[in-house]
């Protein structure tokens, strides 16, 4: 029997990557899925950490093509013909309902941060096969409709039992990646996930999403608007846009072809889970908000739409003996900030690191050399929700918001300035700066007075005033780009950084 010394299950983007590394540097790496390519994947708009981890583990590791793919110029000029879209915005507009002046008084309740580069929207259906590919010819040992039924661990090694058309069959590992996304094959293997009341996470988001064929052009309502001074540094069609309003936002994530993914999340205390249709309460909520309906209706979607329960869940231990989860399939978290992808590759940096460096050298595959690894994703884990359920709770308030929301930027900003990105296992530099015990004490003051105002009807100027104070001075070692400053009218464009 053919013994490998890795066996991948999953072949996301994190999988299929995890699996290509390992196999540059010399490992017996077999991918397997259950599924096959092209299909539908969810996690599609990039950040900066993304595109500068993944081009940094191109660089160290020596695979050109994970640099051709970390940002849309990046794809363009390799020649590339997966579709994606340019993300040169994160942009947040805030709605009541009701509302149908865009800007009224010539003001927009808006917030525009340009990102360094222009990262890439990935329509996952084709990045996911191209990265599948790109790992067998790297020499990754593909397999596709291949379900895994069984695995057994054992000192001497894991034997994976699968079956594919019907046929069933065993193949030997030293090592498995969990890359199964939510379903997470070892969480479930070991009843390890803790979901519901028992999850010590305040954050409680479900979503509804789809693809549209197109949407309409917000940018265009919004310039005709009487008054308004435009002072955005790109065109919002090169934003991930966020339509947010009280108890949930809505993304819109543009291709090039038109195609636009279009996902509305939801705060659980404010919209419990209920047996409702997806596409009927989709819209129920959507025309609560003219703006936003006016963007979406009379266009058509072109696959169905999917209703989750609630996104978060994490796994008492992501790692054991011969074993290890990626992200996706060791906690649920949200779409908020996009944080999915990049923190699959700076955990594809920390286990591979830790593989060939520790596990396989040593031939000591024992839970407690991957322990560290484990840490690190629990504590960015229960930092990066309670930032997005301060996130949630900012949205009745836009002074709030448009305050709170750059600490998200602040903590990746500063991850960045420290040198994270060429950092693997390493617990200082962890992701929104959750390994920083410095901005994680000015972060838990600022969260807390979030959480108060979100009970509160208004909130005084004074207050409003304090917490501008609060990011531009107190945080100042953070806040590379006037974050707070009314000078800048929440319109941030990119700065020169040292990252
Ligand atoms: C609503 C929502 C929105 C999100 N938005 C963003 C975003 O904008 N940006 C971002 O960076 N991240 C986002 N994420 C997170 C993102 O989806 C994940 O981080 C990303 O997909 C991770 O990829 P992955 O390869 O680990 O897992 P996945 O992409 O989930 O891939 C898992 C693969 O495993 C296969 N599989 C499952 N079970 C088995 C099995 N038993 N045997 C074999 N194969 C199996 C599946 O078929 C699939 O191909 C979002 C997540 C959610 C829930």
């Amino acid at each position: 029997m053919k013994r490998y010394h890795v066996a991948v299950i999953g072949s996301g983007l994190g999988g299929s990557a995890c699996a290509l590394v390992l196999a540059k540097l010399g490992y017996d790496v077999l991918l397997l899925e259950r599924g096959s390519h092209p299909r539908f994947a969810i996690g599609e708009s990039a950040t900066p950490v993304m595109s500068k981890k993944i081009r940094f583990l191109g660089k160290k590791y020596g695979i050109p093509e994970f640099d051709e793919l970390s940002t849309y110029d990046k794809i363009k000029q390799a020649g590339n013909t997966i579709l994606c879209g340019p993300k040169e915005l994160f942009q947040y507009y805030i709605h009541e309902k009701g509302q149908t002046d865009y800007a009224p008084e010539g003001e927009a309740p808006e917030v525009i941060v340009q990102t360094p580069e222009v990262d890439a929207q990935y329509y996952r259906a084709q990045s996911d096969e191209y990265m599948v590919k790109l790992a067998q010819n790297y020499g990754v040992h593909y397999m596709d409709r291949t379900s895994v039924s069984h695995l057994e661990f054992a000192s001497s090694g894991v034997t994976v039992s699968c079956e594919r058309d019907g046929v069933n069959f065993d193949v030997e590992a030293e090592f498995i990646i969990d890359g199964t996304g939510f379903r997470s094959i070892i969480g479930e293997k070991y009843d390890l996930k803790i979901q519901g009341d028992e999850l010590k996470t305040p954050l409680k988001s479900r979503s509804i999403f789809t693809h549209f064929k197109d949407v309409g052009d917000f940018e265009e309502q919004l310039l005709a608007s009487p008054g308004f001074q435009d002072r955005s540094p790109a065109p919002r069609a090169r934003a991930t846009q966020h339509h947010c309003f009280e108890g949930g936002w809505l993304w819109i994530i543009p291709f090039e072809n038109g195609a636009t993914s279009v996902g509305l999340n939801l705060d659980m205390d404010r919209f419990p889970m209920n047996d409702k249709d997806a596409e009927e309460e989709f819209w129920e909520i959507v025309n609560e908000y003219p703006i936003i309906r006016q963007l979406l209706s009379g266009h058509e979607n072109s696959m169905p739409f999917i209703k989750t329960g609630r996104l978060q869940f994490i796994n008492r231990e992501m790692v054991g003996d011969r074993w290890a989860m990626l992200p996706a399939a060791a906690y649920g978290l949200d779409a908020w900030f996009s944080t999915g992808l990049a923190m699959s590759f700076m955990a594809i940096h920390r286990l591979v690191d830790l593989l060939t460096q520790k596990v396989f050298p040593t031939g000591n595959f024992r839970r407690e050399l991957l322990v560290d690894y484990e840490k690190s994703l629990m504590r960015e884990y229960y930092h990066v929700s309670k930032m997005i359920h301060g996130i949630y709770k900012s949205f009745r308030h836009f002074d709030v918001f448009r305050h709170y929301c750059f600490l998200c930027f602040m903590g990746a900003e500063s991850y960045m300035a420290k040198g994270g990105i060429e950092q693997g296992m390493d617990m200082s530099h962890l992701l929104l700066s959750a390994g920083d015990p410095g901005f994680i004490e000015k972060f838990n003051a600022i969260y807390d007075k979030v959480i108060q105002f979100s009970s509160e009807q208004a909130v005084p100027q004074s207050e409003i005033q304090a917490l501008s104070d609060f990011i531009r001075f107190d945080m100042k070692e953070y806040n590379f780009r006037n974050f707070g400053d009314p000078g800048m009218h929440s319109m941030h464009p990119r700065v020169a950084m040292s990252c």
